[in-house]
């Protein structure tokens, strides 16, 4: 099966040529179809399987599915609101996945801005006033821009936990509840670990709802 049969827009497609992707990976044949029906995954995934593009690539089709054309040359640009959040450990797990993101996303209008603790807070609450479509976050200072209320995510649709056991390995369960409190319940929740052992059982109850269980 090829990317052209996973019937993602043919943007996508034709950069998943440019950049020499010849074949989905089993994560992406297994999880793409899926998730683009709106059910939630649970997917154990080790890096290197090609998970990031597993999820990457359906919210990029999603957003594209949302885009509406403007009805005169004219019309201004609206600003764009966040309609997918993805959740990661790390700085240097956000900068990767970000920059997959951008990859996929090149030669489209899609903007994805990433936030992380540690550094100053106030050029990120700047690109963030300036709209995005994805939002690419560690959970502390994702916590931390909702607080200040320098962020909305009324608009989400997409949820995504990338490495979901290092983040409670990390100790960020409380704020990933904090977080979740402050998003809407009705979306797409997807869920990738390296390990599904019965802690991420228990602790995906409180995330998916009724999820698919995927494991390469
Ligand atoms: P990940 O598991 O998401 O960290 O991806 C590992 C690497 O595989 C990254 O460098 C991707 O660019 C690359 N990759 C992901 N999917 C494919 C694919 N279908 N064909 C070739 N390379 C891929």
């Amino acid at each position: 099966m090829s990317f052209a049969d996973l019937s993602l827009y043919p943007i996508l497609i034709d950069r998943l040529v440019e950049l020499n992707y010849q074949q989905p990976t089993p994560i992406q044949l297994r999880a793409i179809p899926i998730i683009l029906s709106g059910k939630d995954v649970m997917a154990g995934a080790q890096t290197g399987t090609g998970k990031t593009a597993a999820f990457a690539l359906p919210l990029l089709h999603h957003i594209l599915s949302k885009r509406t054309v403007p009805t005169t040359p004219e019309a201004p640009n609206t600003k764009a609101v966040i309609s997918c959040l993805v959740l990661v450990p790390t700085r240097e797990l956000a900068q990767q996945v970000q920059s997959s993101i951008e990859q996929y996303a090149k030669g489209s209008d899609i903007g994805c801005v990433m936030v992380y603790g540690g550094v100053s807070i106030g050029a990120q609450i700047q690109q963030l006033a300036a709209g995005t479509d994805i939002l690419v976050a560690t959970p502390g200072r994702l916590l931390d821009l909702l607080r200040k209320r320098t962020l909305s995510l009324s608009q989400l649709t997409h949820l995504v936990f990338d490495e979901a056991d290092r983040m409670l390995d990390m100790g960020f369960k409380d704020e990933i509840v904090e977080v979740l409190k402050r998003l809407p319940s009705a979306r797409q929740t997807l869920l990738f670990s390296a390990t599904l052992d019965d802690r991420m059982l228990s602790f995906s109850r409180r995330l998916l709802r009724s999820p698919q269980v995927i494991e390469v």
